[in-house]
């Protein structure tokens, strides 16, 4: 059964239409997500430009029943009882993707936010899907943004957009935690099976699948963490809400990527305590894979045969795959980065003594790699301490077995050249906020290739002027 009629079945979906937003326009459209959903259009066919700013609800002779889901959370470390998709409304699947209207208007789930999303935001939310999964790293996807000049009061007034977003699964973490925080067993065991049977067919077999499924969601999530230091990505708002069961990266609200490697990097303006701080990620998804594990306790329980102590004993060190993928892929992920193809013992404290040396000089994240990667120094004036780095490096690489343009060639399929940083996605937003869109389409083109120098691109790989003032990105959105 389907996992909206499931949620159905136990009350906790709201079957509504969107809103419709007055004269809505075009802001921006990804090709290639669409050529994934099989749609040829684009948003200068009206009836998808209505349909995707929730304005109609059929599209092509077909009527889809659009609804949104409860589910609950954790916020920033504290229980938050039931949210759900206050603002996102499922439009329903399409091949075998779900596809939400975010910022499509208010559902029962809103608490007291008005269901809107502001053009700024939405534009965030469809530059960064797009520019992580042409990145490679595993990541809802969004199809298009449509504005509209309906005023929307966030700090100042704004303007509204709905971004239509794609995921094989929205399922969060706040999914499985809402139905077992209710004591709703049977919910609970329906979408674990449901997950099972969708999205790990691999654990079926496996003695106790409900066991076999956290370890592998676990694993997910450890590879998903280190993809996102590797990038020098900062999610901003990792609340267990918006951690995906499916180990993708959700729900782009404050996100950043680094320009300077700060470690305690906070992109969140409102995250005060810097709980979402770069150096931080790992652990807060280990946290929020507790959080999982304590919602799924009783199933767990019942086919573990176990007494409760045994049970979160075992559950524990099931866990304990979560450190270990982490870990492993952090390593393997910056042996790439350094163009190592052979794995040496001491590469790990290599990858350490650099990044607390990119942390002290305060280097540009992903400029350092990518000139790395072509073979040039970074700094014209390198510190002794660089140097002495370098000096390193070099002999390190004299153990590989490999031509310098080959191993170069190699490094720069995984030390992109483009990322969104702040500045880039500001520029972007504030010409469509005049209603010049070209900026946003320049910007996806660009990012849909990061890791192939573009001509004409050279100052997209920039880090901000110095004199660029900072940009606030606070959670509201
Ligand atoms: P977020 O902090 O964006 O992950 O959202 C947390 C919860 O608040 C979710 O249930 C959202 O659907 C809901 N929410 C956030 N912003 C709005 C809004 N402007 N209107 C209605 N609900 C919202
Ligand atoms: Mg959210």
């Amino acid at each position: 059964m389907p996992i909206h009629l499931q949620a159905a079945s136990a009350g906790l979906i709201q079957y509504l239409s969107p809103t419709p937003v007055p004269a809505p326009y075009a802001v921006a459209f990804s090709k290639d997500c669409a050529k994934q959903l099989g749609i040829q259009d684009d948003l200068s066919h009206p009836e998808l430009l209505s349909l995707l700013a929730g304005n109609q609800t059929h599209y092509q002779n077909k009527q889809w029943q659009t609804y949104a889901m409860a589910y609950s959370g954790h916020q920033f470390g504290v229980w938050a009882g039931q949210l759900g998709d206050g603002r996102a409304i499922y439009l329903g699947d399409w091949r075998q993707y779900e596809v939400q209207l975010k910022g499509a208007g208010p559902t029962d789930y809103s608490r007291r936010g008005d269901g809107r999303a502001v053009l700024r935001s939405s534009i965030r939310e469809f530059l960064c899907s797009e520019a992580m999964y042409h990145l490679g790293i595993p990541t809802s996807r969004a199809l298009a943004v449509v504005g509209s000049d309906l005023p929307v009061r966030r700090e100042t007034i704004e303007t509204a957009a709905v971004c239509t977003r794609v995921a094989p699964s929205f399922l969060r973490i706040g999914h499985i935690e809402h139905y077992g925080h209710n004591d709703m067993q049977k919910e609970l065991e329906n979408t674990l099976d449901y997950l099972i049977a969708h999205h790990y067919p691999e654990v079926a077999t496996k003695p106790y699948p409900y066991l076999a499924l956290l370890e592998a969601i676990a694993m997910r999530t450890g590879q998903l963490a280190a993809q996102w230091q590797a990038v020098g990505f900062c999610h901003g708002v990792l609340n267990t809400d918006n951690t995906s069961l499916l180990g993708l990266t959700l729900d782009y609200g404050p996100f950043g990527f680094l320009d300077q490697f700060d470690r305690e990097h906070i992109c969140n303006h409102s995250d005060e305590q810097g709980r979402y701080s770069y150096h931080r990620q790992p652990d807060i998804l280990q946290w929020n894979l507790y959080c999982l594990a304590s919602a799924m306790l009783l199933p767990l329980k019942k086919q573990l045969q176990l007494d409760e102590e045994a049970a979160i004993e075992r559950i524990k060190s099931s866990l304990d795959v979560y450190a270990k993928t982490y870990r492993s892929a952090f390593i393997d992920l910056y042996r790439q980065k350094l163009g190592f193809q052979t794995a040496h013992p001491e590469d790990l404290a290599l990858i350490e003594q650099l990044l607390q040396l990119m942390h002290h000089e305060r280097l540009d994240y992903t400029l350092f790699f990518r000139e790395l990667s072509e073979g040039r120094q970074y700094d014209a004036q390198p510190s002794e301490a660089l140097l002495a780095w370098l000096a390193l490096y070099q002999k390190r690489i004299e153990l590989e077995n490999m031509a310098q343009d080959q191993r170069l060639a190699q490094m720069q399929t995984i030390n992109p050249k483009y990322v969104l940083r702040n500045h880039l996605a500001q520029n972007a937003i504030e010409r469509a906020q005049a209603k010049d869109f070209r900026e946003v389409a320049r910007l996806l083109k660009i990012l849909e290739n990061p890791y192939e120098e573009q001509s004409g691109a050279k100052d997209y790989a920039l880090p901000p002027p110095a004199d660029h003032p900072p940009i606030c990105v606070s959670c509201s959105s």
